[in-house]
């Protein structure tokens, strides 16, 4: 499935034209030896920059090095040696330093932070990459973005998909069990990030392409459907979690923005990453966090689809004094309050104007808020019965 939509152009009745500049997705076994080395050769990269960690290296980065060698392919290696590799200033200066300047493509040999750490090299360098996938941990290999951490924060940055993307379903399925469950948790918090993304095309009129939900909403029914499956890491099931993956990341291509893919649940997986990292403690992966905080969503989509608002009073509501919202920003985020109160200055997202617009917005499409909240509530029990039947 996932093919039909690499280097295609597609016109869409949302008004957009979809392109995926992806050129290149291959799921394959011995994957390295084959059809990265075809590929390659075919655009003639002569000096690539492998980059991979400790881990990554046993699992996949010796085998890329030892085919390019045997095809006498020019590279060089970068490994990250810490044990904990971030998405931060650090590690991207470390790679840009460590990187040669005649250097024509980046080939990254990870998951999560690998990739968004060479993403973003490649983006600000020009220079193009290339990925082999050796968990399916997250959604992001095909993504137009990076979660970068910077002065504390954890962002999403605009980058660009890398050109092509290698998996192994041996290599992927022999991932450990914590990093498949993240793949599954990053995939079902598209259950609520395709709720939001509907919401704010109601409340804020923002673009909404029901073809692009749609074929999120395929990838989520793709994973539900064998879940157990899943969980004792059947070869064929770890395909169709990590073709689930490819399709949510193709789905971020295609309409150039993270919305199908990343809602509140990501935010709030976000706002767990910084905190962990401001407290010293050891990082959760991503998609732990997101099937964690999308329980959260959808709790508050379950609340709403009960709820009868009454707005005139919530109109006459005084509101919080920004000094109390500032000093709460400040017990919650710590070291990173001052990036968060600037952006909020900046987005002017709860200024009284804006807030007042949103509550009268919300107020007039209240029956459609409702029905999605319903439809999201409904959904939700059908995934639930999914598993449950099957144990
Ligand atoms: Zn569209
Ligand atoms: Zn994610």
């Amino acid at each position: 499935m996932i093919e039909q939509y690499v280097s295609k152009s597609i016109s869409c009745s949302c008004g957009k034209t979809h392109i995926s500049r992806v050129e290149k997705i291959e799921i394959a076994e011995n994957v390295i030896e084959h059809e990265m080395i075809a590929f390659l050769k075919t655009k003639n990269y002569k000096k690539i920059t492998v980059v991979c960690d400790k881990n990554t290296y046993r699992v996949a980065a010796d085998r890329v090095c030892k085919a390019l060698s045997e095809n006498s392919i020019s590279f060089k290696l970068h490994k990250f040696h810490e044990d904990n590799v971030l998405p931060n200033e650090y590690f991207i200066g470390n790679l840009v330093m460590a990187m040669p300047l005649d250097s024509d493509l980046i080939l990254a040999v990870g998951s999560g932070t690998i990739n968004d750490i060479c993403r973003y090299v490649s983006a600000v360098s020009g220079k193009p990459f290339c990925t082999v996938g050796t968990a399916p941990s997250m959604d992001g290999y095909i993504a137009n973005g990076s979660a970068l951490i910077h002065n504390n924060m954890k962002l999403n940055y605009v980058t660009h998909a890398p050109t092509a993307v290698f998996l192994d379903p041996l290599i992927l399925s022999r991932a450990p069990g914590d990093m498949i469950a993240s793949g599954v948790g990053d995939l079902l918090g598209k259950i609520s990030c395709l709720a939001d993304w509907r919401m704010s095309a109601i409340v804020n009129g923002e673009w909404h392409c029901s073809f692009v939900s749609g074929l999120v909403d395929t990838a989520i029914q793709k994973v539900t459907a064998c879940i157990d499956k899943i969980a004792s890491e059947d070869s064929n099931a770890i395909a169709d979690l990590i073709e689930a993956l490819l399709i949510s990341g193709v789905c971020m291509d295609i309409a150039d923005n993270s919305r199908p893919a990343s809602g509140c649940e990501h935010h709030m997986s976000h706002f767990l990453e910084m905190r962990y990292l401001l407290e010293g403690r050891k990082p959760v992966f991503h998609g732990t966090k997101v099937g964690i905080n999308t329980v959260i969503a959808l709790k508050a989509y379950e609340y709403a689809a009960k709820l009868t608002p009454d707005f005139d009073k919530i109109k006459k509501a005084p509101r919080k004094p920004y000094e109390k919202c500032e000093k709460e920003i400040r017990t919650a985020f710590l070291n990173a309050s001052d990036e968060i109160l600037e952006l909020e200055k900046k987005s002017g997202k709860n200024n009284p104007e804006n807030l007042k617009t949103r509550l009268e917005a919300t107020e007039v499409s209240w029956h459609q808020i409702k029905s999605l909240a319903e439809q999201v509530e409904k959904s939700v029990h059908v995934y639930n019965k999914c598993t449950c039947t099957s144990q």
